[in-house]
């Protein structure tokens, strides 16, 4: 039984030490699996296992037949447990009957979904993990907190100290004693188990072969010291041949832990058996004689029935959307998750333990996509934990935050509230552009300044639905006479009209007729994101129609997420709408985002906008949407370097996220200001005079964040960079 959410994500917060174990490991995890990647063509591979992993899914039922009558036939006994309660007692059954009282385990999530240790203690039986992790984390009371590696928060003088306290020894906190340590403490119980217990990576039909990869070999001696072996796995971990293991093992390894092969992966198919007296075989020569296999289901059957989770279930379990995943990175797995952490924790676990008990945490996603980037078998996990999100808020009801985003949505009333409300605000305050700091808000909040909102938002400023007044134009540019129309998006229409207007500006002067629709205040991503589809298809709708009106070749938005929204999300949110999926498919073949349209379309030249002014440092931060969704990770840079010829430094994880992700700045405040710090930090060693995006809820949130430290750092939209270097 977990503590609640709430108190988990408050003791992460409160952690001393976490922030530091994680930042020992997980950058490195990152780190290696990219490095293991280079030079192969990872989308491709990841599409190929990803329609390979789909196939297994669909075949569940026929390949657990397979597997059953080829595994009896090597001698092995095979166990389907409906639930968790069933799985435990199959297993106390088999240990009962061994007459074991100590069982050796190597690490297995699907044995920590079940709970089974719990399970055999309470039947009389002492379970040893001999996994390094799991070992430290069962010496802890803990639970695992990454599905690879389970005491990735504790750091290693945390490791000393518990063996202290264990033990009584004094144990020196390098690796190679902790490592020595553990070793000896485990060594005498692989020989007294009367039963060991594994997980399995994969489990092969056509052979009746179970798959193990690990690094540290424990599986080896707990699946073949002790003389029953019982494997308990999950059914999606079912593939019809070896030739289907051996597709996987490669990209499985690699985005675990950035190996090209792990050191052990063993294949192991029925008990242990000699053929060595008169050729007749027997069993348990060395190894167990009996050798059980235990599928679990578990909520599987109804994921792979509902066509929205059914892709879950091609999970390998490499962890590596945990590794990437940024707020994962400043709590870890205990509130990010339940039994399972990261971003596939947030899917699977209403399957596995019920909606409630992740009802709470999904809300930890800051929809960064960074995850769904590096998921070796292309699960839409974010779109998923947004589903999660949608089913829970069904459940629970939106509350305040329903009504919140449904005024920023509905149509005029927005923009007349905080139109009013500017007025009166920036006449109070409006002197720096941001509110004060409130003494009631929570401390959490107290990093970031928020915007006063603008006096004339872009909409009332520029010709609604007229053309704007070409510019001179750049010299070599290649969008000369295309129809533009423009959408600024909320954020840059309520806050930051002086953006749009440069974006337009840079339209203009790239030789583009730039025309500004009338276009409804929200395209509704934070309906989305609040897990509210009924109030973002309605939305979508008014959204689609004004865009349809507007009769352009292109529609360029300076704002990614808006982008996304439109390109990505309509077509998904109308899928079942015969009369809205192809006029939301239309519409997305127009829109563009700002810097593609620079790039793709306008296509300057080298040098093209180069002046006296390009002595100017800038650095880069990569918008999570523009990064991870649209892909666009050089067509800035080359912009910025090349078309601009501005000195261009690059910061540290300039691909992590700010910390804003819409909503859950608000949500989490304290988790976004870490985040938000973190990049301001990797700028400004940089020594950058400028930070650089291209998405304003970024540029929001790293302004309010320059402005609370008291700094002077300019962040600008790509576009107001680029309008400042126009021809005159
Ligand atoms: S979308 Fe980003 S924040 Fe959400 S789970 Fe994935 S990596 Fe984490
Ligand atoms: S969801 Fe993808 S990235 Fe995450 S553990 Fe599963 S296979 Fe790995």
């Amino acid at each position: 039984m977990r503590k609640p959410f709430k108190q988990r994500l408050a003791q992460a917060l409160r952690s001393p030490d976490l922030e530091t174990a994680l930042d020992r490991s997980l950058p490195g995890l990152a780190q290696r699996r990219r490095e293991s990647l280079e030079g192969e063509d990872f989308e491709l591979q990841q599409a190929a296992l990803r329609d390979r992993r789909a196939d297994h899914v669909k075949r569940i039922p026929e390949l657990l037949k397979e597997f059953t009558q080829n595994a009896t036939a090597a001698d092995s006994v095979v166990h389907l447990a409906a639930d968790a309660d069933a799985a435990c007692a199959i297993v106390a059954e088999i240990a009962r009957k061994a007459g074991a009282t100590l069982a050796v385990k190597s690490k297995s999530m699907t044995t920590e979904e079940i709970d089974l240790g719990t399970h055999l203690e309470r039947s009389g039986i002492t379970t040893v993990e001999t996994d390094l992790g799991e070992y430290i984390v069962q010496l802890a009371g803990e639970s695992p907190s990454h599905i690879l590696v389970p005491a990735l928060h504790k750091t290693r003088e945390q490791m000393a100290a518990l063996f202290r306290e264990k033990f009584g020894k004094a144990v020196k906190s390098d690796r190679e004693s902790l490592v020595a340590f553990a070793r000896e403490e485990l060594r005498q119980s692989f020989v007294e188990a009367g039963i060991g217990i594994t997980g399995a990576n994969l489990a092969i039909a056509d052979t009746g072969t179970i798959v193990i990869v690990t690094n540290e070999g424990n599986d080896r001696l707990v699946s073949s010291l002790p003389p029953v072996h019982v494997v308990v796995v999950g059914i999606e971990k079912l593939v019809p041949s070896i030739e289907d293991a051996t597709a996987i093992l490669p990209l499985l390894t690699r985005s675990a832990t950035g190996q090209k092969m792990t050191t052990y992966v063993s294949f192991i198919t029925g008990p242990n058996r000699s053929s060595d007296i008169e050729f007749v075989p027997t069993l348990g020569a060395h190894g167990p004689r009996e050798a059980h296999i235990v599928f679990v289901d578990n909520g599987r059957l109804e994921m792979r029935a509902d066509r929205d989770f059914a892709s879950a279930l091609q999970c390998i379990k490499c962890g590596a959307c945990a590794n990437v995943c940024p707020p994962f990175r400043i709590v870890g797995g205990h509130p990010f998750g339940y039994v399972y952490t990261g971003a596939i924790g947030l899917v699977v676990t209403p399957f596995h333990h019920g909606l409630e008990n992740i009802a709470e945490a999904q809300s930890l996603c800051a929809g960064c996509n960074a995850c769904e980037t590096v998921c070796p078998v292309g699960i839409p996990l974010p779109r998923l934990i947004n589903e999660v999100r949608s089913r829970a808020a069904a459940k629970k009801g939106g509350g305040l935050k329903r009504f919140g985003v449904k005024a920023w949505q509905e149509p005029g009333k927005a923009a007349a509230i905080t139109g009013g409300a500017a007025r009166v605000i920036s006449a109070v305050f409006g002197k720096n552009g941001f509110l004060p700091h409130l003494p009631a808000l929570p401390l959490g909040t107290r990093w970031r300044r928020l915007p006063v909102p603008a006096r004339r938002p872009f909409r009332s400023r520029t010709m609604p639905s007229g053309s704007v007044p070409s510019q001179t134009q750049i010299p070599g540019t290649a969008a000369a006479g295309v129809t533009i129309a423009y959408f600024p998006g909320c954020i840059t229409d309520r806050l930051y009209p002086e953006m749009g207007e440069a974006v337009v500006r840079v339209l203009s002067a790239c030789g583009a007729d730039v025309s500004c629709p009338e276009l409804p205040d929200c395209c509704g991503l934070p309906a989305m994101n609040s897990g509210d589809p009924y109030l973002a298809r309605r939305s979508a709708r008014l959204m689609i129609e004004a865009l349809e009106r507007a009769d352009t070749q292109y529609i360029v938005s300076s704002s990614t997420s808006c982008v996304v929204t439109t390109v990505q999300d309509y077509p998904h949110l109308f899928r079942d709408d015969a009369d809205w999926l192809p006029r939301a498919e239309q519409l997305a073949k127009r829109v563009i985002d700002f810097t593609g349209f620079m790039e793709k379309v306008a296509r300057l030249p080298i040098g093209a906008l180069r002046t006296e002014d390009s002595e100017i440092r800038v650095t880069y931060h990569d918008a999570c949407q523009t990064n991870h969704v649209l892909g666009i990770k050089g067509e800035q840079r080359r912009l910025l370097a090349q078309v601009m010829g501005l000195t261009l430094l690059e910061m540290d994880d300039a691909e992590m996220c700010c910390g804003f992700g819409g909503t859950f700045s608000f949500d989490h405040p304290e988790i976004a200001g870490r985040l938000t710090h973190r990049k301001l930090d990797c700028a400004s060693r940089t020594t950058a005079d400028v930070i650089v995006t291209d998405n304003p809820g970024c540029i929001m949130q790293l302004r309010g964040a320059v402005a609370a430290r008291g700094e002077t750092t300019t962040v600008l939209h790509l576009a107001e960079l680029v309008s400042q270097f126009l021809p005159v």
